[in-house]
């Protein structure tokens, strides 16, 4: 199995991408700590990638702590002996209005959860992989981080996700030598809460600007990560892995 004994973090881990990765890397054999806020939900999920034989805790919290992203690894080191990858993929939208009509409070929230959590989170995960002397660590980026796709209003959003993928390379960069593998996922639109699942005019408009005129299953984004954390990736780093059906490539 492809994680077979790793001990992985996934943040986001309560919907989406990440509740379904949950269910992914415990099939994979992976050991995981599970972050988000809402812990009944990640309480469900938990209990999902334990039926699925996994060893798996839920620990509630906000990733715009520090504080948090220290806790997971703890959590992680105390329950499971260490760390050996992350799939730091918590994220929001936040308001979808242009920069001169979006608050500021707005503007800090997303940096705040989006890309300051994914500094917080190398700072805290980058240290017990050195002390394995390897690891993994995938960070969800988004198309939007590339290109916006044809979408209006992306301006906190597509700064946050373009900060992860300069984030990432540096990173690469600075511990490939030690044996840890760093790079950013960048999903298209996936049927997801954030990407307006319930919503069937937005899916519809969403799935339209994609050249192949729909949208991702949360697995196909998960499939991704679990590629890139596992050691079928072991010449992979730095990259910015675009899983998107096409649409960073049409110019809208
Ligand atoms: P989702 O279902 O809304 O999941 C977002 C996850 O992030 C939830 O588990 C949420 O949990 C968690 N989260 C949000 N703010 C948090 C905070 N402050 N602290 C801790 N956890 C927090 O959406 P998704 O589509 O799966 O999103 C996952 C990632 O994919 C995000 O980074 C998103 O930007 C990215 N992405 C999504 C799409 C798309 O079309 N869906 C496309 C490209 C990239 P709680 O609410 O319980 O805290």
């Amino acid at each position: 199995m492809d994680l077979e004994n790793k001990t992985i973090i996934i943040t986001g881990a309560s919907s989406g991408i990440g509740a379904t990765a949950a269910t992914l890397f415990a099939r994979a054999g992976a050991n995981l700590v599970l972050g988000a806020r809402r812990s009944s939900e990640l309480e469900r999920v938990a209990a999902e990638a334990r039926r699925q034989g996994a060893r798996a805790v839920a620990v509630p919290g906000d990733v715009t702590d520090p504080d948090y992203a220290d806790a997971l690894v703890g959590l992680a080191q105390k329950d499971f002996g260490g760390l050996d990858g992350a799939f730091n993929n918590a994220g929001i939208v936040g308001d979808m209005l242009p920069a001169s009509e979006m608050s500021v409070e707005n503007w800090n929230d997303v940096i705040a959860t989006n890309l300051t959590s994914a500094f917080y989170a190398a700072k805290a995960q980058i240290p017990a992989l050195l002390h394995r002397g390897r690891g993994a660590l995938v960070f969800t980026s988004s198309f939007v981080g590339v290109s916006n796709g044809g979408l209006s209003g992306m301006a906190a959003y597509a700064a946050s996700k373009a900060g992860i993928i300069g984030l990432v390379k540096s990173l690469a960069s600075d511990h490939a030598e030690a044996g840890i593998r760093v790079n950013a996922l960048l999903p298209g639109g996936t049927v997801t809460p954030a990407g307006g699942e319930g919503n069937p005019e937005a899916l519809a408009f969403i799935a339209s600007l994609h050249p192949m005129k729909r949208m991702a299953a949360p697995a196909e984004i998960a499939e991704a990560a679990l590629f890139l954390l596992s050691d079928r990736a072991t010449f992979v780093t730095g990259s910015a892995m675009v899983v998107d059906g096409g649409i960073s490539v049409r110019l809208a």
